[in-house]
């Protein structure tokens, strides 16, 4: 596949929010953002390889069982944690990364690090913590910081390639190529509109091709 979508970005987003509509309770950082960015931060690891239903349930678990605050993670027993996470699987990885992240937090001064520590500073110290990769930063930088980077979750990576827009699985270069495609003013709509418009329209498999809005500018679309 050599074209790319014959759509500009803003047009694009435009049909997007049109078309699809990002229901609050669907994703798990909308769900944790009223307890606090440290709770987001956890939402987002426990959405790891897994939907935001699982980590929703997960997350749901962990604030009856333990609480949503670094103080409370630290001092809990890991097999407790391990268990009120179970549902967003790989949980007894994601609560090992849980628990280096409460015990780092706290180390420099508590949940108000995540919101006050310059930008770069925070990603490295968020890079330093095993099981935390760039999505899971950028997601988290875009969502509580308002940083204008593009997160890009396996959605956005599929309609990406689909588009044209990236040709690697280079997760900078995805995020680059989509930051510059949508704006860095809407990085953030754009990646909830692509993780509904993932869901309802552009699937993993059998895409609703046929029905999709953007069918007519789409390199990657398939014939009725
Ligand atoms: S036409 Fe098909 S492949 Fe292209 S964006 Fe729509 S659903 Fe995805």
């Amino acid at each position: 596949m050599s074209e790319k979508i014959t759509l500009d970005g803003g047009k694009v987003l435009a049909i997007l929010r049109n078309t699809v509509r990002v229901e609050r309770e669907q994703f798990v950082v909308s769900v944790a953002e009223d307890e606090g960015p440290f709770a987001v931060l956890v939402g987002i690891i426990l959405s790891q390889n897994t939907n935001d239903k699982n980590a929703i349930e997960a997350l749901r678990r962990l604030r009856e069982r333990i609480g949503l605050t670094p103080e409370a993670i630290a001092k809990a027993n890991v097999e407790v944690l391990e268990e009120a996470i179970r549902p967003a699987g790989l949980y007894k990885q994601k609560a090992h990364t849980i628990i280096a992240l409460a015990r780092e937090l706290l180390a420099r001064g508590g949940e108000s690090y995540l919101v006050e520590a310059p930008v770069e500073e925070l990603r490295d110290f968020l890079s330093s913590i095993r099981g935390i990769g760039p999505k899971t930063i950028d997601v988290f930088l875009a969502s509580v910081r308002g940083v204008p980077v593009f997160a890009v979750d396996t959605h956005a990576f599929r309609i990406a390639k689909r588009w044209g827009l990236v040709r690697t699985r280079n997760y900078r270069e995805a995020s680059e190529a989509l930051l510059r495609f949508f704006g860095p003013e809407n990085a953030l709509e754009a990646h909830r509109l692509l993780i509904a418009f993932g869901r309802s329209y552009c699937k993993a498999k059998n895409p609703r091709c046929t029905e999709c809005p953007l069918a007519a500018y789409c390199p990657s679309a398939r014939p009725e």
